[in-house]
């Protein structure tokens, strides 16, 4: 069995400007804080749940409830949404993201997605951009029993056993497709292939977190499927040669 588990924002859609805008924006809205920006690397998260309880942590100088993070989301929605209903081109697919689940499907890819934007926020996105997931197995940012925010490798993970669903990991193939050093890390994480994909042809962070494979878009669909089918799980400089994926 070979699983191909697609990140969202960057990958399969051109979103990654509008969603950092609408973020900041919603979120400094919410919050009545001029918020300039939301720096995924300075708060040291990769999900919108995780974002938004730092966000909230440093602005109202506690942890967020429920309530509250329920409000700052639908805050960051309604920008989200009449940012790219004005405009329309900060919402296009990545080429060839349309096209390539079917590719992938006939080559024999059961095929998931895994995302660290909220899922009304991801189904948004998608829906604007026309990459149609369907009923494929999906994992997005989401909040754990204990109230912590899912890790991506943890969201990755959720989307894995959903596709194996109850079968073992042995012999099986997996590969997680992603633009950012954050996929690159869940992949290693859970010793999984990693493909990067950087539709801005910026390789050097992807680089240097060990991907071997990196794609600047879907187009050739065979050039994504050996991609697929030599991907390894990344590992840094000075770390002992990847080992392939199981
Ligand atoms: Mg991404």
């Amino acid at each position: 069995m070979n699983l191909a588990i697609f990140d969202i924002d960057g990958t399969l859609t051109r979103t990654t400007h509008v969603d950092d805008l609408s973020l900041a924006a919603g979120f400094g809205k919410f919050l009545g804080v001029n918020l300039p920006r939301v720096d995924w690397f300075e708060f040291g998260t990769s999900t919108d749940q995780g974002l938004c309880i730092e966000a909230c942590r440093r602005h109202l100088g506690r942890a967020p409830s429920d309530a509250e993070i329920a409000a700052a989301r639908e805050s960051f929605l309604q920008e989200l949404r009449s940012r790219i209903e004005a405009d329309r081109s900060l919402c296009e697919p990545v080429p060839g993201a349309r096209e390539i689940f079917e590719h992938l499907r006939r080559a024999g890819w059961a095929l998931g997605v895994a995302s660290g934007a909220w899922e009304q926020s991801a189904r948004t996105k998608l829906k604007f951009a026309g990459v149609e997931i369907g009923s494929m197995p999906a994992t997005f940012s989401h909040a754990l029993p204990d109230g912590r925010p899912a890790l991506r490798e943890e969201i990755v993970g959720g989307t894995i056993s959903k596709l194996l669903n109850g079968s073992s990991r042995d012999g099986t193939r997996i590969v997680y497709i992603g633009d950012g050093v954050w996929d690159a890390r869940a992949a290693r994480a859970l010793g999984i292939g990693f493909v990067g994909l950087r539709h801005d042809g910026v390789h050097e962070h992807l680089r240097a977190e060990g991907a071997g494979e990196i794609l600047n878009d879907f187009r050739a669909p065979e050039a994504v499927i050996e991609a697929l089918s030599r991907a390894v799980s990344p590992l840094r400089a000075g770390e002992p040669s990847p080992q392939p994926a199981m």
